[in-house]
């Protein structure tokens, strides 16, 4: 008997010394979302693709409040309202939710992307629940963020492009929800970087998947396959699934970077390895300038898109009207040269979300500059990485610097409070800011940003945050100062 009882001592040793790893898992605070996806293609009376999802959260209060709601964005409606033939045909909704067994109330704010989940018991601070929820929406032809068409503009070949398709688990702060409107011209997105576990079910016709994190076939049977999706600590996840691209790969600074376009047979259409280059060399220059990328992959795709570019997690699109137009130009025109710098410059930008946005993250609504001047800001950084004229992106920044100087506008505002001046002033002059500042600190910016960068991973930024990392670096240098105070709003007072 002895030694049996030596036996399961030994047992319940090991089991705690393996059940050790997960015990921390379970406390690291994040929201892990485990989701069965189905899409359908629907043919009558118009080609559209249903969205179907079954999904739990498990929920970690993260505040100091007690919470007697939950506030989900269903981002799908935005979409289907802002698509021209949305109209009546297609909707999107949480249709179930429940707690243990117990049915929870939905209840939708006027804005319909809104959605509050009243729950049966409040949930204290550093508590958890796992909430189930039923979700259906259709996913609109066209160019939204989420979109189903073909990318080769093909009736054979088909692109779903899913992006911010789920019930997203806003963030509360300050003691409420924070719930901007869906802002189209620009980001809108405010979310923690969480754990999903994503079984996806679509047409066996959908031969890659491509999504944020990891994305693995399971099984192909009866005309449906089976994918198999892991994305762990990211701060939102896109899914393409596609039948019309071709992929390159490269590795760089131990991450894999896989270029997807649009199958052709041109001999002249270079997109695919300009992706590529761009992206390997963009990985490199940011490794360097801000720190290590930290997950394994990086996708770069052709996307039916509205916008030049798109930015998620592990996973960038470009616009496809790019390299289409690139085909009809004269090879080493003018142009078609221009074209190209341009392309670059678009993958090298959402590359740079991935540092800032992604690892980093902000309140896309309110202070929009803390990613898209940082990005901004990173096309000089892969333009000068790559030996590209420094002379022209100091032009190009001096422009910027002028460009709505006159108004005084900062940068660190809302959409409602910059309005016509939103893209130049977070793109434009904020990139040029941060190159202004790089110019003014030396050496200390760059140990700046990469302590700015390693101190926000996987966190929250904001303004305040950023001036209050900055202040040691800039506290002996007026001239920082001054910079700091021409493009900030809340620096106004601190010097
Ligand atoms: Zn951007």
């Amino acid at each position: 008997m002895m030694k049996r009882i030596i036996w399961a001592i030994s047992m319940i040793a090991v089991l705690l010394m393996l059940c050790a790893p997960f015990a921390q898992a379970e406390e690291n605070g994040r929201n892990r979302y485990r989701m069965d996806v189905t899409l359908t293609e629907k043919k009558l009376p118009m080609r559209r693709m249903l969205l179907e999802i079954d999904m739990t959260v498990d929920v970690f209060n993260d505040s100091a409040d007690a919470w007697t709601d939950l506030c989900f964005r269903d981002y799908m409606h935005s979409y289907i309202e802002a698509s021209s033939i949305g109209g009546l045909l297609m909707k999107s909704g949480v249709e179930e939710a429940s707690c243990g067994g117990e049915a929870l109330e939905v209840a939708v704010a006027e804005d319909e992307s809104i959605v509050y989940v009243k729950l049966n018991e409040p949930l204290g601070p550093g508590e958890r629940t796992i909430v189930s929820l039923k979700y259906k929406a259709h996913v609109p032809s066209g160019y939204q963020r989420s979109n189903f068409g073909s990318v080769r503009g093909a009736i054979s070949t088909a692109t779903c492009e899913l992006s911010q398709f789920y019930p997203m688990l806003a963030i509360w702060q300050d003691g409420k929800w924070m719930a901007d409107e869906y802002f189209s011209d620009g980001e809108c997105f405010f979310t923690r970087c969480s754990d999903y576990e994503i079984t996806l079910r679509l047409p066996e016709k959908y031969t890659d998947v491509i999504a944020s994190g990891d994305e693995q076939p399971v099984s192909s049977a009866d005309g449906e396959s089976v994918w198999r999706i892991t994305s762990e600590n990211m701060r939102d996840v896109t899914i393409v699934a596609t039948n019309e691209m071709d992929m390159l790969t490269g590795e760089i600074c131990g991450v894999t970077v896989n270029s997807w376009f649009s199958r052709n047979s041109n001999p002249d259409d270079v997109r695919g390895e300009m992706y590529l280059e761009t992206a390997l060399a963009s990985v490199e220059a940011f490794t360097e300038a801000f720190g290590p990328y930290p997950y394994g992959e990086l996708d770069v795709l052709d996307s039916n898109i509205e916008a030049g570019g798109m930015e998620a997690p592990g996973l960038i699109r470009i616009n496809q009207m790019y390299g289409a137009m690139l085909m009809d130009l004269e090879k080493d025109s003018a142009t078609a040269q221009m074209l190209q710098q341009e392309i670059r410059k678009v993958v090298a930008h959402e590359t740079a979300h991935e540092w800032f946005y992604g690892v980093v993250g902000n309140d896309q609504y309110n202070e929009a500059w803390l990613d898209e001047s940082f990005a901004s800001y990173g096309e000089t950084v892969y333009l000068r990485h790559v030996g590209d004229n420094g002379e022209r992106v100091k032009e190009d920044m001096r422009m910027y610097a002028d460009w709505s100087l006159g108004s005084g506008l900062t940068v660190d505002r809302s959409p409602k409070e910059l309005g016509g001046d939103y893209i130049t002033a977070v793109y434009q002059r904020g990139a040029s800011f941060l190159y202004q500042l790089e110019r003014v600190m030396g050496e200390d910016f760059t140990e700046f940003i990469r302590a700015y960068y390693a101190a926000y991973s996987f966190k929250e930024a904001d303004t305040e945050g950023f001036l209050e990392m900055l202040a040691p670096y800039i506290e002996d240098n007026e001239t920082a100062q001054g910079v700091v105070q021409r493009y900030l709003d809340r620096a106004k007072d601190l010097y």
